[in-house]
């Protein structure tokens, strides 16, 4: 994929832009996110509206954004059932946001508010797509490693090309947004579907800065389980390496025979069964892996076809449309 190369014609803001925030436990940075977003956009005089996702968290978090929005007319609050996952949350918001162009952003602050302006003027300049690139991420070195692992393996095996070190943090045009929310699949690999739209996109570097408050809600779990969604959701190479194996293991064998032939008849020297376990163990094994590999496809293939709603909305607060059931409850259903 490679996305069209130069701006577009320039455009400015008719309505307002819409802020999306995914929020999971996270009480003690709800005010001060709220504080830091609408002191750079009113400082700007950029009209906006903030879309909070509430992930089912267990904290004070829904309580003080039903404060913010009873005294804040710009603030909305998707709140969730239950716990649906941060890629569910984005997505949620994204399927209710309006105006000319959305950002999605972290609730923790490591993605700066003020970096806002210079996406907004990315986007007037013509680019559908503005993403925030990490410069230096403060986190330890393992995790850092893992990263850089994960996006340049992801470069190389899947049919999109996407951006090095680039998170969720972006601003989209309404077209790209509209174009998201169409796609109906369950594993949402936001950041991976955004590269994959294409139009005009521009990268933005930053620093990522530490989170402002409280634990990371991504545990390693999470993580292995957003690299593999990465992986299987992007490319089918996985499921072609038992096409390579299987010739490697079928090369090795047959030269594995003529040895065996050779050394029994020519040298009277028959193979022992130590080589028999050893291959049988080599063989059974990668056929294991990929058996597994296999069962990720299917896995998904199931949960695609299973067409449950991505996520379910328990409550919406500060919808001018609420009166009217114009909030959709049930994520993924045609509407
Ligand atoms: N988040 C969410 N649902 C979850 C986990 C996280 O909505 O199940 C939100 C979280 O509140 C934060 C963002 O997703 O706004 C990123 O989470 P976190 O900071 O824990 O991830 P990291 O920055 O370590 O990638
Ligand atoms: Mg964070």
């Amino acid at each position: 994929m490679q996305a069209l190369p130069a701006a577009g014609p320039r455009r400015r803001l008719t309505s307002h832009l819409s802020v999306v925030v995914p929020l999971y436990n996270e009480e003690e940075n709800v005010v001060e996110l709220h504080r830091r977003l609408t002191g750079i956009l009113n400082g700007r005089g950029i009209p906006h509206v903030l879309y909070f996702v509430n992930d089912g968290s267990r904290d004070g978090t829904l309580e003080r954004l039903r404060k913010l929005a009873s005294t804040d007319g710009r603030v909305r609050v998707l709140s969730f059932s239950r716990n649906f996952g941060h890629q569910m949350s984005i997505s949620a918001g994204l399927a209710h946001a309006d105006g000319d162009a959305v950002v999605v952003m972290d609730a923790d602050l490591q993605d700066p508010p003020e970096l806002i302006p210079d996406m907004l003027d990315g986007w007037a300049e013509g680019y559908d797509v503005v993403y925030a690139v990490r410069r230096k991420r403060k986190e330890g070195t393992l995790k850092r490693a893992a990263y850089a692992l994960f996006y340049r393996v992801l470069r190389r095996i899947s049919n999109v090309e996407m951006p090095l070190d680039s998170g969720d943090f972006s601003l989209l045009d309404a077209r790209v947004v509209g174009l998201l929310r169409s796609f109906p699949e369950r594993n949402r690999f936001v950041r991976g579907l955004r590269s994959w739209v294409g139009f005009r996109q521009t990268e933005l570097a930053y620093e990522r800065m530490p989170r402002r408050a409280g634990e990371p809600k991504y545990r390693i779990r999470h993580l292995v389980k957003l690299a593999l969604d990465g992986f299987f959701a992007f490319s089918t190479v996985p499921l072609q390496l038992s096409t390579w194996l299987g010739f490697l293991a079928a090369g090795l064998g047959f030269l594995y025979l003529l040895y065996a032939l050779a050394s029994r008849f020519l040298y009277q020297n028959p193979a022992g069964w130590t080589s028999l376990a050893a291959i049988i163990l080599f063989l059974g094994g990668t056929q294991l892996i990929l058996l597994g590999v296999l069962g990720e496809y299917v896995g998904r293939i199931y949960e695609e076809v299973k067409l449950r709603p991505l996520y379910i909305v328990d409550e919406a607060i500060g919808f001018p449309e609420e009166a009217h059931g114009a909030v959709t409850r049930l994520g993924g259903k045609s509407p």
